[in-house]
């Protein structure tokens, strides 16, 4: 069966009237799509405005009226609080489910790479493509802190060398840096939905058990040698000459006090992310207590990223 999609921008009072609105004629519920930013681990986020509701019709015979009624409604609803008009957009997919993945397109970064989502075909052959469907996971490439990271792994990844990813997500960055030439990524992350997507993710980027290891856990477990994981070849990696970390301020800067800074090789580089302008400093000083040297500090929107580099013994 097709779908006519019906979707409106509105700021956050009015979404949920627009909501109540779209529900009394959409037989599968309504969708709302909001960024949310948080501004320290306990914090439980701050909508950002506005907000995308989304409701999807049945296109069957009673379409017309039933759309008919729905502008009606609408109309009514804006001579209360005035509203944008409803964007109509037929879908022909046989599973509504998958609707929402029309709304994610490929995303260029840098020089060198395009994020694709798995389910369409790259515009851009010159650019070496990763392929992500981010099922429960956190990354789907939208996100500045995931774009910044990305950028930066072009410029700091050593080939042929070793990477690790903390916080690993759907496994982007850790997929990033193979395809920027590390020979093998050791991917963390505390939420099991993560280390699965990112096997998942890897398999689809043809990337092998050789190339890439995902393990529950953190900092700690790295350093201590308790992750479940197979490693490269018959080496344990507790170090590599490029780590990575898009997490929020509050976490990378504890990460500091449990030992971030051993997981970088002397002479290779620490990529932060996750970071809002206001919280950079306290990263940047917790960063330097460790050692580390700034060397390169990237922004978009609200949100900073630093490439830091360990001195050589
Ligand atoms: N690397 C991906 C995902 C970043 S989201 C990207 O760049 O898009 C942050 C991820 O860190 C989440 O998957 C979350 O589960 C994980 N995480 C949160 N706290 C963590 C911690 N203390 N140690 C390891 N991973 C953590």
């Amino acid at each position: 069966m097709n779908w006519l999609e019906v979707s409106l921008t509105v700021n956050g009072e009015l979404a949920e009237a627009v909501a109540d609105v779209l529900a009394r004629f959409a037989p599968n519920g309504v969708m709302t799509e909001q960024a949310v930013r948080f501004k320290n681990v306990e914090d439980e986020g701050t909508p950002i405005e506005p907000i995308a509701v989304r409701a999807y019709l049945p296109a069957n015979e009673k379409l017309g009226e039933v759309r008919h009624n729905l502008e009606e409604a609408l109309f009514y609803l804006g001579m209360i609080q005035p509203l944008p008009a409803p964007v109509f957009t037929p879908i022909a997919d046989q599973n509504w489910m998958e609707a929402w993945k029309i709304h994610y397109h490929p995303i260029p970064i840098g020089k060198r790479l395009i994020i694709v989502p798995t389910w369409l075909v790259s515009p851009d052959v010159e650019r070496i493509p990763i392929r992500i469907d981010p099922g429960m996971a956190f990354g789907t490439g939208t996100h500045p802190t995931t774009q910044m990271c990305l950028e930066l792994l072009e410029t700091y990844t050593v080939k042929n060398r070793d990477a690790i990813d903390i916080g690993c997500g759907s496994g982007i960055l850790s997929i990033g840096a193979i395809k920027m030439g590390a020979r093998f990524t050791l991917g963390v992350d505390i939420d099991e939905a993560s280390v699965k997507a990112s096997y998942e993710n890897a398999v689809v980027n043809g990337i092998t058990r050789e190339q890439f290891a995902v393990g529950l856990g953190s900092v700690t477990e790295i350093l201590n040698g308790s992750l479940q994981v197979p490693t490269r070849g018959s080496q344990y990696i507790r170090q590599a000459p490029l780590v990575l970390a898009n997490i929020l301020s509050p976490i990378i800067i504890s990460m500091f006090g449990q030992g971030l800074v051993n997981l970088v090789s002397p002479g290779g580089t620490l990529i932060l992310s996750g970071i809002l302008t206001e919280q950079s400093a306290s990263v940047l000083s917790a960063a330097q207590e460790c050692g580390l040297k700034l060397i390169e500090k990237r922004k978009m929107g609200d949100w900073i990223a630093l490439a830091l580099r360990r001195p050589d013994i």
